[in-house]
């Protein structure tokens, strides 16, 4: 039995011990996690709306203690583990009590008179069962009860596996749900490393939600393709920042400098390219270096920027940092502070060979880079091969935003950044090696679901007009009808035209019509059966 120490990035103490989980753990999580979400497949949403309601109630009242928790963990400070990963949490399960019975209600579906004469279609959303969540350091209790919730409100229920570098968390998040009256077994975590998430997958999960590097996330796919099970994947990104002459440049710079270093750069949506056009660009530039010394390094409610949650992520900015001064690139200041902290850095006179323009930083490095038109900026936000977030800057509104859509990412914000990943009805996700899938929004929780589609006929003719026999005659029938509803002409031209054909229908579209006229009937509400 293996035991996984949790130690804060803060002073290093230790946090707890866990007891990581052995494959037939985690086969018997899964098969509880079945029989719980049968039961909780049968609740109706409304239902469950309101018994996941009680989740918002228990997060609010112990808000401090999670906070701290989650700072302990991750190094963040309390104002980043309030606003970025509480306050979220709480949108989202407001935003899915309020419209999830809306969101995963039947859709009635129109048919065709002849191809489906008299019948009535619909799409039913149905949970997929288990889905397995695996999710990573940076935001651990954001991403993973968002996730949790969304597929809980969608009819699921749920194993997870939180980073081992966020053991008490995944632990607070147990306790949290615990306090809900849930089918028993309906949440659950396991306890490992990336070997504990392969295991996870291979018990055969419904659903693989997965959110992390790109490199996991194609292993997670291909282990995921063996069975096979859907996956969502949430990957990384190399956010570009544009900004305009015309933007409210103090304004802009504040918002770069959160962008760029909230979390000590640590999310998946950090501004890791900032664009600025040529006209203000040694001005922004100055700006942002004068803004940058101001920017405090602590913990608890007193620092801008926190701890760094791990050794490995200092490393990978040391190599970033290091490799762009031996390439010619200037930085406003030393990147190291001390322990696990870093200073945040601004960094010009980069070039495209650099790491730091190359591949994900994930810490507190901040790329400037100038440009001279709207073409080239877009043609330079668009190079590489992530797609997830952008923000573009200026008083001329509909100039950022045609920019905006001419970029390749799942998502976008004019004059703020980062906040817009937050909004509970914007469904969020990325292209390219961003990865693909949505949470938030009303088709994120879709993503939850398989849609069933339904067709009853309430025909009592002796034949549908396509079933056998076939003849000559009825081939060119099938001809003047396909030509009568995709032919070229006017309406009265086609009919004409295919008259004789259409004929043979005749039964057909006189059903169809009186069954559509009954159907109407149904739905008058004096006759309708509640
Ligand atoms: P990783 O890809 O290293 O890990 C993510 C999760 O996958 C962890 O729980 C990890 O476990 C687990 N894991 C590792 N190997 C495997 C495997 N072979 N099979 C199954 N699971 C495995 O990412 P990080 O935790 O380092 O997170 C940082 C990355 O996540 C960045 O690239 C960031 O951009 C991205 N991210 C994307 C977001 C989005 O919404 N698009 C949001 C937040 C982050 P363990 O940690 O225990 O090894």
């Amino acid at each position: 039995m293996s035991i996984i120490q949790s130690i804060s990035p803060i002073d290093g103490k230790i946090l707890g011990e866990f007891e990581a989980s052995l494959p037939e753990h985690i086969e018997q999580a899964l098969q509880s996690a079945r029989s719980a979400a049968k039961q909780w497949e049968a609740i109706e949403v409304k239902q469950r709306c309101r018994i996941l309601a009680q989740f918002s109630r228990i997060l609010l009242a112990e808000i401090d203690s999670v906070c701290e928790v989650i700072s302990r963990t991750t190094g963040k400070v309390l104002t980043e583990a309030l606003l970025g990963e509480a306050y979220p949490v709480l949108d989202i399960a407001k935003y899915y009590e309020k419209h999830a019975a809306r969101i995963l209600r039947n859709q009635g579906i129109a048919t065709s008179p002849f191809a489906f004469p008299g019948a009535t279609a619909e799409i039913t959303r149905k949970p997929y069962g288990v889905v397995a969540i695996i999710s990573p350091w940076n935001y651990p209790f954001q991403i993973t009860v968002s996730q949790i919730l969304s597929a809980l409100f969608a009819g699921n229920a749920v194993v997870f596996k939180p980073s081992e570098l966020s053991l008490p968390v995944g632990q607070l998040i147990m306790d949290l749900f615990a306090k809900l009256e849930l089918p028993q077994g309906l949440v659950q975590w396991v306890v490992g490393d990336g070997q504990c998430g392969e295991q996870l997958i291979d018990a055969s999960p419904d659903l693989v939600v997965f959110t992390g590097s790109l490199n996991t996330g194609r292993a997670v796919m291909q282990r995921a393709a063996q069975h096979p099970i859907p996956v969502i994947l949430e990957l990384g990104g190399k956010d570009a920042m544009i900004v305009f002459e015309d933007a409210d440049l103090e304004r802009t710079r504040d918002g770069a400098l959160y962008g760029a270093f909230c979390n000590s750069g640590q999310a998946c949506v950090s501004v890791e390219r900032l664009y600025v056009l040529e006209g203000c660009y040694e001005k922004f530039r100055q700006m942002l270096c004068d803004g940058i010394a101001k920017l405090k390094i602590g913990h608890g409610t007193e620092g801008d920027l926190g701890a760094m949650t791990s050794k490995r992520q200092i490393e990978i900015v040391q190599k970033q940092y290091d490799d762009a001064l031996a390439k010619g690139a200037k930085a406003s200041g030393q990147l190291e502070f001390e322990g696990n902290y870093l200073n945040p850095v601004v960094l010009w006179d980069v070039t495209p060979d650099m790491l730091v323009m190359q591949e994900e930083t994930f810490g507190p490095l901040l790329p400037v880079i100038p440009f001279i038109s709207e073409d080239e900026v877009i043609q330079f936000a668009n190079k590489g091969d992530f797609g997830l977030n952008a923000s573009i800057w200026s008083t001329d509104i509909a100039k950022a935003e045609r920019v905006a859509k001419q970029l390749e990412v799942g998502n976008w914000s004019v004059n703020d950044v980062l906040k817009n990943v937050g909004h509970p009805g914007l469904p969020f996700g990325g292209v390219k090696k961003s990865g693909f899938g949505r949470y938030h929004g009303a088709e994120g929780l879709r993503n939850f679901t398989y849609p069933v589609s339904g067709l009853t006929s309430r025909s009592h003719l002796a034949k549908e007009p396509n079933w056998f026999p076939y003849s000559e005659e009825r081939y060119q029938q099938f001809k003047g009808y396909i030509d009568f509803v995709y032919g070229t002409g006017s309406f009265f031209q086609r009919i004409k035209r295919n008259w004789q054909a259409l004929q043979a229908f005749r039964e057909y579209s006189a059903f169809d019509l009186k069954q559509r006229w009954q159907n109407l009937q149904l739905m008058l509400p004096w006759k309708r059966d509640f």
